[in-house]
């Protein structure tokens, strides 16, 4: 018997249209397995929130989150709220007080989907994107406000620590999936403290424990025309907080597009919970029409069952996603569909009550 506690944050916009229907998987994969036991709690943290309360969230949230084994979000933004209040309010406390300092993006083709590249497919490799310092920090200010000198600073905090562990997770990962080579994405010819910094930590880490493995330290300008002109050659890719994020809506879009894409925070000691989430944000412009790809969040969850110890669960999610898209009758308008997100979430639904599960897969 598994049990697991989540916690459910659906956000605004998609967040809350795209998480209806993860919670409809939960549902249909505890009807499949009756050795599995979700509980889960609906926290209505978003900018609606912030609206009627001054604030994204309670000021004791992360001690209740801290009570469940997992949490599951769907996206927040709102052009009623400052973006950074609630990027700053919601999720950075999230990430950093729960040292979720690993966000884990895989990228891969997937079937029925084309890539916008030519010769795209057969793409597989995966994002270690640092999570809990680096570029996104609050350090800095502004000075000499209305004057001619008015100026601002903006801090990057890099630790010795920080890195060796992002450094660490992805040799790690690297080892148990049969990987031969660390990409590291780098800007030290310019970037001069935090960067060579980066670049040394991670070539000390990787000596120690995973020599084997082939470290190539790329120069992000250079990187981001590697991934769209031979993305196949990919297969750990480690980078900082900043340079990560923007890699990874790339690798998106190289497979297919942000609404396919999963993501996991995680706090890999399981000290704290860790959080799961799609790559993508609220999309404003499709937000409330009932479209929007909920894939990207189902396969969210799937990470999650995996991350509690239930990898046959996520393969099962992940098999049943590949084969609603192999199929390609239900898909919706951003993978050139007409269907909507309501049928797009029944359609896995079917699968995963259905379906024979077989070996491999996606
Ligand atoms: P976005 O990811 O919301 O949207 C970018 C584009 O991708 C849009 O055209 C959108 O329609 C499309 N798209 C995204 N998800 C999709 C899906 N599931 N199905 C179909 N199409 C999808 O990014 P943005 O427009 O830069 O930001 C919008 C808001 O989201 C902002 O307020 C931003 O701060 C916020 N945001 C939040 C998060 C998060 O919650 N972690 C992440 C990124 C952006
Ligand atoms: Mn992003």
């Amino acid at each position: 018997m598994t049990t697991i506690k989540m916690a459910v944050i659906p956000g605004d916009g998609i967040g809350k249209e795209v998480m209806q229907e993860a919670l409809k998987v939960v549902k249909c994969v505890q009807e499949r397995d009756s050795s599995l036991q979700i509980t889960t709690m609906v926290f209505p943290w978003s900018s609606d929130y912030y609206l009627a309360h001054g604030r994204m969230m309670p000021e004791d949230a992360l001690e209740t989150l801290q009570k469940y084994d997992a949490i599951l979000f769907g996206a927040i933004g709102d052009a009623r709220v400052p973006d950074d209040v609630t990027v700053w309010e919601l999720i950075m406390p999230i990430r950093k007080n729960f040292q979720q300092y690993v966000n884990f993006r895989p990228i891969k083709s997937l079937p029925g989907i084309s890539s916008p590249l030519a010769g795209g497919n057969d793409i597989d490799f995966v994002i270690f994107r640092e999570n809990a310092e680096g570029e996104y920090s609050d350090s800095g200010g502004r000075l000499y406000q209305q004057q001619p000198q008015e100026m601002t600073i903006q801090n990057t905090i890099m630790t010795r620590i920080g890195i060796e562990k992002i450094v660490r997770a992805a040799c790690e990962y690297a080892q148990q999936h049969g990987k031969t080579k660390l990409t590291s994405a780098t800007k030290s010819n310019a970037i001069i403290h935090s960067m060579k910094f980066w670049d040394e930590h991670t070539r000390k880490t990787v000596t120690q424990i995973a020599p084997e493995l082939q470290l190539e330290a790329i120069y992000i300008d250079a990187l981001v025309a590697y991934f769209v002109e031979r993305p196949q050659e990919f297969e750990v890719v480690v980078a900082s907080n900043l340079f990560g994020d923007i890699l990874s809506d790339l690798g998106s879009a190289i497979v297919g597009g942000l609404g396919l894409s999963p993501s996991a925070n995680l706090n890999p000691e399981k000290t704290f919970p860790s959080m799961f989430e799609p790559v993508h944000g609220s999309a404003p412009d499709i937000a409330g029409k009932g479209i929007a790809n909920p894939i990207a969040q189902i396969w969210s969850l799937a990470l999650l069952l995996g991350h509690q110890g239930r990898k046959d669960l996520e393969h099962l999610i992940v098999q049943a996603i590949s084969k609603v898209l192999e199929e390609g009758v239900v898909k919706t308008a951003d993978i050139g569909g007409q269907a909507t997100t309501a049928q797009m979430g029944d359609a896995i639904c079917q699968e995963i009550i259905h379906m024979t599960l077989t070996a491999g897969g996606v």
